[in-house]
């Protein structure tokens, strides 16, 4: 708009476009995969008790971890305590932190490394009798995760209900907290650019780097969606109503506060929406980066978000034009209405707009919105 010129605002766009890529291909450097259809019945924590989670040191043959004994187990219980403070923090402490992580001895698998290589449950399972021949049963903990010696170039980490791969060289700690999240039975975040119904949690179609459950950064610990907060049933139906279509309604004004924090008695987090296809559009609203877990000021998500879920599925709508060269837009834009913006989900037959935004005593950010169902 206004005094760029239209070649240098290209230019612009080309430098952002290819900061985007640089900043997608450090992403690219590890993506779990959380490949699990059936339905998990999620318990992230028993009223009085913490889940367990039971962390087993694997090694092959021919392959052992570079990382010595006790390096590895202070790396782990590192990781795992700023994997606590993380989703305490996301889920407004109705999850309070594991129990103090049971840590394995040493233990090696019967067969070479290659024969394990792309065979992620022949992993668990002979980790799982390794463990029982060392006197560890499986079954008795919530959460297991298994920590090997890197065999791919990648270093991949995996997670699906109750299980997390994870590679005894990485050390990133919101790797950690990806993983753990499917573990918790979440899915994976895309982000809109064809306002796809593709539900396929083996391969998320694009990955979100705004949000936790899509591509783990490296560095950023980016928010937990709205719809996986309720998932985890950190929020109750009231506090995410759902809104009705009534004939006759057209639009309704809202307020709702940032689900950064946990709502106040009266207030709402977000609402709901009900789409086609089992799915629902959540309307959620956040503000700028001041909690320790944050998208670290690079890359924060404010604003009016809209996201749609459906099973495992959560996708973002930004304010995109491009259907599939959205980066360069989604940049400048990072992702989120902005006061005055109005957002048309064709999908949900509805509008969206940003009116006002305010804070409450407490500094709780509020934002005014006006869903309109009378535009298709
Ligand atoms: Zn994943």
């Amino acid at each position: 708009m206004g005094l760029i010129s239209h070649k240098n605002r290209i230019i612009l766009l080309l430098l952002k476009g290819a900061l985007l890529v640089l900043f997608v291909g450090l992403l690219g450097y590890g993506v779990g995969y959380f490949f699990e259809k059936k339905k998990y019945e999620v318990s992230i924590s028993s009223p009085g008790k913490n889940p367990s989670i039971l962390c087993l040191r694997v090694e092959f043959p021919d392959h052992k971890m570079r990382m010595l004994d006790l390096e590895w187990k202070t790396k782990l219980t590192r990781l795992i305590g700023q994997a606590n403070t993380y989703w305490k923090d996301q889920l407004y402490g109705t999850f309070q932190s594991f129990q103090e992580p049971k840590i394995s001895a040493i233990l090696t698998l019967n067969e070479p490394a290659d024969a394990y290589l792309d065979d992620l449950d022949k992993i668990y399972q002979d980790s799982a009798k390794a463990a029982k021949a060392a006197g560890i049963a499986v079954e008795d903990f919530d959460h297991v995760l298994m920590s090997y010696p890197s065999v791919t170039e990648t270093e991949k980490a995996w997670g699906s209900p109750g299980k997390i791969w994870y590679p005894g060289e990485i050390i990133e700690p919101p790797k950690l907290v990806h993983e753990i999240g499917h573990s918790f039975g979440l899915g994976h975040c895309a982000l809109e650019y064809r306002d796809s119904s593709r539900i396929d949690p083996k391969s998320p179609p694009s990955t979100d780097p705004w949000f936790m459950m899509g591509e783990p950064s490296l560095l950023f610990f980016t928010p937990l969606p709205l719809p996986m907060r309720f998932q985890l049933e950190a929020l109750t139906e009231s506090q995410v109503p759902l809104l009705k279509r009534e004939p006759g309604k057209k639009s309704e004004t809202l307020r709702l506060h940032d689900f950064r924090k946990s709502p106040q008695p009266g207030q709402h987090a977000g609402y709901r929406i009900s789409g086609k296809d089992d799915s629902t559009f959540w309307i959620g609203y956040l503000t700028g980066p001041e909690e320790t877990f944050d998208a670290g000021g690079l890359f924060p998500v404010t604003g009016l978000v809209v996201q749609r879920s459906q099973q495992y599925l959560v996708e973002s709508y930004p304010a995109t034009k491009e259907k599939h060269d959205i980066y360069p837009e989604l940049l400048p834009k990072r992702l989120g209405l902005k006061k005055g913006e109005q957002l048309h989900i064709k999908s949900g037959k509805f509008t969206v707009s940003l009116i006002a935004e305010g804070a409450d005593e407490d500094g709780h950010a509020w934002a005014d919105v006006v869903v309109d169902f009378g535009i298709s």
